[in-house]
């Protein structure tokens, strides 16, 4: 007898995009008012040092090293108070502090590099990466969500940071994590590939948009692929997942089926948006089109999504 009921993937896609590889136990079932207090009294606790969307990294052996102990942390003028506990790796506690200095002020040895060049250029490791990202979400739901929402009074940080406290009305606040969906509207021949204002130049990638309030994933892919290219699509399906601290979001990564072919693109929203055959695809991924045209880096979930689809053979 087998308990497999359907082909569910062996390997899980998101696994593999970037921010994914974080091996923190969270042990959200434990957390208290005085996790942190912990954590700072333990002397296996390791720490993230963040500031104005940066991450401060160490000079070490040619590389990076983004992990402080608490002695060490002194010089950064960390804000412990406001410290969040992401959870406990097999050495101790992970702590993600906001550092009182500015990047201006660093030490020589001491870098201050934005997250996503962190994640882009692979300065750290793929654990490191993902405590990253879940510190780098909850600092920044912290920094603007000091307010109660109901009565605007000052809320105070508690349990270990997973959660806001209201003084005066006792309404609690829990971290928000915003769905996105990015979708690739593909046939076996070619897909939908459009490119954003911002875009790097020569950049091509999947749409994408945030989901609503009371509406579905697939719904929201419809809505958005509609919305910016002007096509109606079937069938959706997910694909995978990438937490994406910008500031807290999760990319929810589908594939959608066309129903017709002509596009009309929003050019509010986008620069281009055009049909891709697969091979010019592949050429894309690869770096090596003759036009320079390139999809997202490989840690991007869009690149993910491009690359199941053009292997789909
Ligand atoms: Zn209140």
């Amino acid at each position: 007898m087998s308990f497999r009921l359907f082909d569910a993937p062996v390997r899980e896609p998101s696994q593999f995009v970037g921010f994914a590889g974080n091996t923190i136990d969270r042990q959200s079932e434990n957390r208290a008012d005085d996790s942190v207090d912990k954590a700072l009294a333990d002397p296996t606790t390791r720490l993230l040092l963040m500031n104005g969307g940066r991450l401060y990294l160490k000079l070490a052996d040619g590389g990076f090293d983004p992990w402080y102990r608490i002695a060490e942390s002194d010089p950064f003028s960390p804000s412990f108070d406001q410290g969040v506990l992401l959870g406990f790796s097999e050495q101790g506690p992970v702590l993600a502090v906001l550092a009182g200095i500015d990047a201006e002020q660093l030490p020589e040895t001491v870098k201050a590099i934005d997250y996503r060049s962190v994640y882009m250029q692979g300065l750290i490791d793929e654990a490191a990466a993902g405590a990253m990202a879940q510190g780098a979400a909850l600092l920044a739901w912290h920094a603007s969500h000091r307010f109660c929402s109901k009565c605007g009074t000052q809320s105070q940080m508690r349990a270990g940071g997973y959660k806001r406290h209201c003084p005066n009305c006792g309404t609690e606040h829990f971290p928000r994590t915003d769905p996105v969906a990015i979708m690739l509207t593909a046939t076996r021949d070619k897909c939908l590939l459009g490119r954003g204002r911002h875009f790097a130049p020569g950049m091509y990638s999947a749409l994408a948009g945030f989901i609503e309030p009371g509406e579905t994933i697939e719904a929201a892919v419809r809505r958005e692929t509609l919305e910016e290219a002007g096509i109606r699509l079937g069938r959706v399906v997910y694909h995978a997942s990438q937490p994406w601290p910008f500031p807290y979001s999760l990319m929810i990564g589908c594939f959608g089926e066309p129903l017709n072919e002509d596009i009309q693109a929003d050019l509010n929203e986008l620069e281009d948006c055009r049909w891709f055959l697969r091979d010019e695809v592949r050429l894309m991924l690869d770096r090596t089109h003759p036009d320079m045209l390139v999809t997202p880096p490989k840690g991007a979930i869009a690149h993910h999504l491009i690359r199941a689809w053009v292997d789909s053979e």
